[in-house]
């Protein structure tokens, strides 16, 4: 057994991300006595380089083996700017069966998990998400429905600041949004076109950066790159708001770099009674005490940590009566197909150094929608993430004088990637009947 804090908690919170910051704040603000442990480094807001050019850094943010070297998974989702607040992949190496591959990306270790580098893009799940199967036969319904969220959503929406357009789609429901941030010239005509041929909403990104002042926050001014920090506290990051304001208190003792393994249970109590972690430092083993843990580390990490808990009397783990405990993950299909087009005839004057509105627009589910026709060959439904913008022709052919003359001539380009639910594989397929789609029970195929 590892040494001990010494300090007993009423509640060890495991992780400072999205969900671990809310609960250290909300507990720490009721009188809790709270433990915030987390496998994260403080982040320092000197380590902020949202305004910093590429050539003031060693490798000029050009030389991709400075990330691969130590992070050739997370490398997807970093670069020389930020790599360092990732995990390093040759410390933390994870094991995958030889047929199901799984690229575990977003791995963070500085304090606020992934909401440090988060694309920011903040939308409600309205109940043709929380009662799918309802609506077309498969899966399951979650237990919970939209009215039992909406209040929380609201409380969510007013903290973390989300600016957004309310349209009045059933399918995306409206929140409690700061001002709109404006669309491009090219994203109005697509707007208005897509609402006119299609019917379909493209609305400017649900983003949770500030168009307004907030609790001390600074409305963004639009430099772009947020996933390098923001020296101004502009978009949401939980190290800056959920945990500053848990630190705040005095309730919350924050215990960086400790990388939780095992939730400790009272046997006579059957409670849990706190966590050992390893010192990411000093490589020790350490014990904290408290009255409950509430894991919020990441959802993988979180499992991990639950199956690693096993005991005499949880021989599989922890809240794995059902067996199902680390199976059956379902992640989200990322830029699944898309399009670029152009606007030759629109005319455009772009410039270096304009303004980098850190938001796209969203094309709002049109697919399967509650009152509108069902596909018969498509499940479910899915929206674009994308964005219009005039730029140099900095894809022009060519050298000399010619290729200068080439790059000076605008395009105006709109673009948009599809992001989708991932269904359950189930393991009998059946043929698809159009409605309601029988396949409860059945395996049922949807090309
Ligand atoms: C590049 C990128 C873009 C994204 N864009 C969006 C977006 O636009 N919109 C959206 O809704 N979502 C987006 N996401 C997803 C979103 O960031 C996550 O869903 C959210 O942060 C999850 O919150 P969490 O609290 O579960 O985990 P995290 O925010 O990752 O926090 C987990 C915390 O747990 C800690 N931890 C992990 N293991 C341990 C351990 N063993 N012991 C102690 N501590 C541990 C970590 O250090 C971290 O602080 C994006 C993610 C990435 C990586
Ligand atoms: S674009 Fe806005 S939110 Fe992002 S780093 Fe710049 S000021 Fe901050």
């Amino acid at each position: 057994m590892g040494a001990k804090t010494g300090e007993n908690f009423d509640i060890i919170v495991v992780g400072s991300g999205a969900s671990g910051g809310w609960a250290c704040k909300k507990l720490s603000e009721a009188g809790v006595k709270v433990a915030l442990v987390d496998a994260g480094r403080p982040l320092l807001e000197s380590e902020f380089s949202e305004h910093k050019p590429d050539f003031e850094l060693k490798y000029r943010n050009r030389a991709p083996e400075v990330v691969t070297r130590t992070r050739p998974i997370q490398k997807l989702f970093c670069d020389e700017f930020n790599y360092q607040w990732f995990a390093n992949d040759l410390e933390e190496p994870y094991t995958i069966p030889a047929n199901m591959p799984f690229t575990w990306v977003g791995r963070l270790r500085v304090t606020g998990g992934r909401t440090v580098v988060w694309g920011r893009q903040s939308y409600r799940f309205s109940d043709l998400d929380f009662k799918a199967a309802s609506h077309d036969g498969y899966g399951e319904d979650w237990p919970i429905s939209y009215a039992d969220l909406a209040r929380y959503y609201d409380q969510v929406e007013e903290y973390v600041g989300v600016s957004g357009l309310a349209e009045g789609v059933p399918e995306l429901p409206d929140g409690r949004f700061q001002p709109p941030m404006a669309f491009t010239c090219a994203e109005t005509l697509f707007r208005n076109r897509v609402k006119q041929k299609l019917g379909w909403t493209a609305t400017i990104g649900r983003t949770a950066n500030l168009t307004r002042p907030l609790n001390g926050r600074a409305p963004c001014h639009y430099c772009g790159p947020c996933h390098r920090g923001c020296v101004t506290h502009s978009y949401f990051n939980s190290a800056f708001t959920t945990v500053a304001d848990a630190l705040k208190t005095g309730n919350c003792t924050h215990v960086p770099n400790a990388m939780v393994y095992k939730v400790l249970m009272n046997a006579e109590t059957n409670r849990a009674a706190g966590v050992l972690y390893v010192d990411r430092n000093t490589r020790e083993v350490k014990e904290v005490r408290a009255r409950g843990v509430v894991l919020c580390a990441q959802a993988l990490e979180s499992v991990r940590i639950l199956l690693n808990s096993a005991n005499r009397q949880y021989p599989t783990g922890l809240a794995n009566s059902s067996g199902v405990l680390g199976h059956y993950l379902m992640d989200h299909i990322w830029v699944g197909g898309g399009a670029t087009g152009e606007f030759p005839d629109l005319p455009a004057e772009p410039t270096l150094n304009g303004p980098n509105r850190p938001n796209g627009i969203y094309i709002i589910r049109f697919r399967n929608t509650a009152s509108g026709q069902r596909s018969k060959n498509f499940l479910r439904g899915y929206g674009f993430q994308g964005g219009g913008s005039s730029n140099f022709n900095f894809k022009a052919l060519g050298y000399g004088e010619a290729f200068k003359q080439a790059v000076m001539q605008p395009v105006t380009t709109v673009g948009m990637g599809g992001f989708g639910e991932c269904l359950a594989n189930w393991d009998n397929y059946v043929e698809l009947d159009p409605h309601p789609y029988e396949v409860r029970g059945k395996r049922a195929r949807y090309d």
